[in-house]
């Protein structure tokens, strides 16, 4: 069992020295500048401290939560006030007449005079020169004090201060330079026991260039192993690219959108390129990514090369590979769906083609680069919907394609605006889809409270008539404390009142693949007429009969991920409705209201990132790099671009960072690694 204070600091993330001494104040308080008594205003704003003598004390024992009441009367030479304490029992034997303390409060005026509500005291010793500090005020935890964080802290900040690395600044003094940037150990110190605000802002600064700085280094760097790695050679010419893209063209069933066009040149430009390609191609529901991503395929196949195709469900994989197969197999591409439930027979055929080079496309989840498939020339990975994977399995991926690195291209429909998403994937090159195929009918939405459900389910009932189908989608599973709609609890009333004698089914993240799969296909065969569920549904799957998207307790979700919601229906000929059920307040209606008023997902998530801060990224992590600690990346933007650009040019003429003026970056980005763990308490 883990001590309970290393128990506590790992809930806020702090496993190493270094993670303790970038936990940062969330305010400081002024514990400074002593009032007199007699000048406290008549109507206080805020806390006030005092310094004084106790006169008298007394302490009263209470029932219920509180338990104690402490009471005294402090004098400062300029007048007296009453201070009170609740529930702090110890007080009894920690406080007596006679003694000088230092309060802090919010006071209020009463007809006995000033009377302050103690937050803290602290007692000044006979003879003692007070000196009150900015204190640091810390996020905390569970069992875990601020004055017992802050002495923590203060053991980190000497520790790191005294280790001879920290001696070394991770900023390189060209970029340093012009910026009037404090020291590094100085901000430190400053930032943990300022003397004054100035120093803070100033420690800040500095602190949140340095957090945008180091992720940038890290991501130009990872840039630039993958440049070196070995690529795939498709050495197709400009001329030959051209017909490609014509005789593609006569493939599809349709025209490709002229964003669809721009971004497939940039995917082939990619993959005709020298270096592995790493990007992320970004649009939004229906925008026709699979599409684009069938362009690149074609290009690996003419090209000599297999492309895997890797979908996060089964179901979504045999979706995909039944819109992809058309297309691929008209341009003479052979393709094959490699999932659990096949046959041995059948699944033994596949691999034994894969591995003689006789399949071009093999569409699969994950499975199929984690488990044991061989390729005979593999030269393109497709990631649908998993942003994470291709960022971390390089080395699988590498593996499985015998030496080179093959080209990745991740898709995803969790949009984020252009401006952010270089920083957001900081490594991946980024494409957009941003215009939807023409003739889309835009699906309906409206917010509606929870009274209106009768009404509401009464035109499930309507459209289920007319024989499309629903979706219904709760916050939470069970019954829960945070009085939402459950899934379960919600499918077994819908079932016996408003949606009684319909084919109502259940699915939710606590079921097994096998059982959500196989109720999702008997909802995708149109059996089942209604599905209940939790966000499960987020992804992917594509019902083009169902019309209707219903979530209770709308306001418990973030914009981006209800228009995601939102996706799951107009996907088809019929005019599609989303019904955002929500608790009726203020802001929750008119920040839903954007979705009444939009369908473009990038408006959305920049709305979203507007209202939230970093905003609903999808699960979106930086990787490698930490989280920012100080920096936000909206607020902060232009700061981020400066620092993004100061990094490459590091990068760009110091590749290795061997050079001497990059010492103490290089030094830092070593040390990352050696962090010490705190593992017994202080
Ligand atoms: P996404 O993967 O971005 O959600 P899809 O590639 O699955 O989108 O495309 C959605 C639907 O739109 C598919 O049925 C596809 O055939 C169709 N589609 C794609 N591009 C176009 C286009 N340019 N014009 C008309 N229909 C298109
Ligand atoms: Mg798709």
């Amino acid at each position: 069992m883990k001590p309970p204070l290393v128990a506590a600091l790992d809930r806020l993330g702090i496993k190493t020295v270094r993670d303790l001494v970038r936990h940062y104040p969330t305010r400081y308080d002024d514990l400074r500048a002593a009032v007199k008594i007699a000048d406290i205003p008549m109507a206080p704003d805020g806390e006030i401290n005092v310094l004084g003598t106790i006169m008298r004390i007394s302490h009263v024992r209470l029932r219920g939560r509180v338990r104690s009441k402490s009471t005294a009367v402090v004098e400062d030479g300029s007048g007296q006030l009453q201070a009170v304490w609740f529930g702090r029992p110890y007080l009894m034997t920690q406080l007596k007449a006679g003694m000088r303390v230092f309060l802090r409060g919010r006071v209020e005026r009463t007809l006995a005079g000033p009377r302050m509500s103690v937050i803290q005291h602290r007692v000044v010793q006979e003879g003692e020169q007070f000196e009150g500090d900015l204190e640091p005020v810390y996020p905390l935890t569970a069992g875990l004090q601020n004055r017992t964080l802050r002495r923590l802290i203060g053991k980190g900040v000497r520790v790191t201060l005294g280790d001879p690395r920290s001696i070394l600044d991770p900023l390189p003094a060209k970029v340093v330079a012009g910026r009037g940037f404090v020291d590094a150990r100085w901000a430190l110190r400053a930032i943990h026991e300022p003397k004054d605000m100035e120093e803070t802002e100033q420690a800040k600064h500095r602190l949140i260039f340095e957090e945008f700085f180091l992720l940038a280094i890290g991501a130009a760097l990872r840039r630039a192993a993958i440049k070196a790695e070995p690529a795939p050679v498709m050495d197709v010419d400009g001329k030959a690219l051209a017909a490609l893209e014509k005789e593609f063209e006569t493939l599809l069933p349709f025209t490709m959108t002229k964003a669809q066009r721009r971004v497939l040149a940039e995917i082939w430009a990619d993959m005709t390129g020298r270096a592995p390609m790493n990007r992320l191609l970004q649009g939004d529901v229906g925008s026709g990514k699979t599409a684009v991503a069938a362009g690149s395929m074609l290009l690996a196949a003419r090209t000599g090369y297999q492309t895997a195709f890797m979908a996060p469900t089964e179901i979504l994989a045999q979706q995909q590979f039944a819109k992809l197969d058309g297309q691929l197999s008209r341009a003479g591409l052979r393709s094959a769906l490699l999932v659990g439930g096949l046959r041995r027979r059948s699944r033994d055929l596949v691999l034994d083609e894969l591995k003689a080079g006789a399949i071009d496309v093999v569409v699969g989840t994950h499975a199929l680069i984690i488990d044991d498939v061989e390729f005979s020339k593999l030269g393109l990975v497709v990631i649908d919907e998993q942003h994470r994977f291709g960022v971390l399995q390089r080395a699988a991926l590498r593996a499985k394609a015998h030496g080179h690195t093959p080209h990745t291209l991740v898709m995803t429909a969790t949009p984020i605006p252009r401006t952010l998403a270089q920083s957001v994937y900081a490594d991946l090159d980024v494409s957009i889809i941003d215009e939807l195929p023409p003739g889309r009918l835009p699906v309906k939405t409206y917010v509606r409270p929870a009274s209106a459900k009768p009404k509401i389910f009464e035109f499930v009932r309507e459209q289920v008539a007319l024989g499309r189908q629903a979706f219904v989608v709760c916050p939470a599973i069970e019954e829960s404390e945070r009085g939402v709609h459950s899934a379960e609890e919600e499918a077994e009333r819908l079932r016996a009142e408003e949606l009684a004698g319909l084919r109502v089914a259940l699915v939710h993240g606590r079921m097994s693949s096998q059982e959500k799969d196989e109720v999702m296909r008997l909802f995708a065969d149109g059996f089942i007429q209604v599905l209940i569920s939790t966000t499960v549904v987020e992804v992917g799957v594509d019902i083009p009969n169902a019309t209707v998207m219903i979530v209770l307790d709308a306001h418990v979700f973030g914009l981006a991920q209800l228009h995601q919601l939102r996706g799951r229906v107009g996907r088809g000929a019929e005019k599609s409705y989303c019904i955002l059920v929500a608790a009726e307040g203020a802001d929750d209606t008119r920040r839903l209201g954007i979705l009444e008023k939009t369908n473009d997902g990038f408006v959305v998530a920049e709305e979203d990132l507007k209202i939230r801060g970093r905003g609903d990224l999808g699960g979106v992590r930086q990787h490698g790099g930490d989280d920012f600690k100080l920096a936000h990346l909206i607020r902060d933007f232009p700061v981020f671009l400066e620092a993004k650009k100061a990094a490459e040019a590091v990068v760009a003429a110091d590749p290795n960072l061997s050079k001497h003026e990059n010492k103490g970056l290089a030094a830092h980005l070593a040390s990352l690694d050696r962090d010490t763990m705190i593992k017994a308490t202080s």
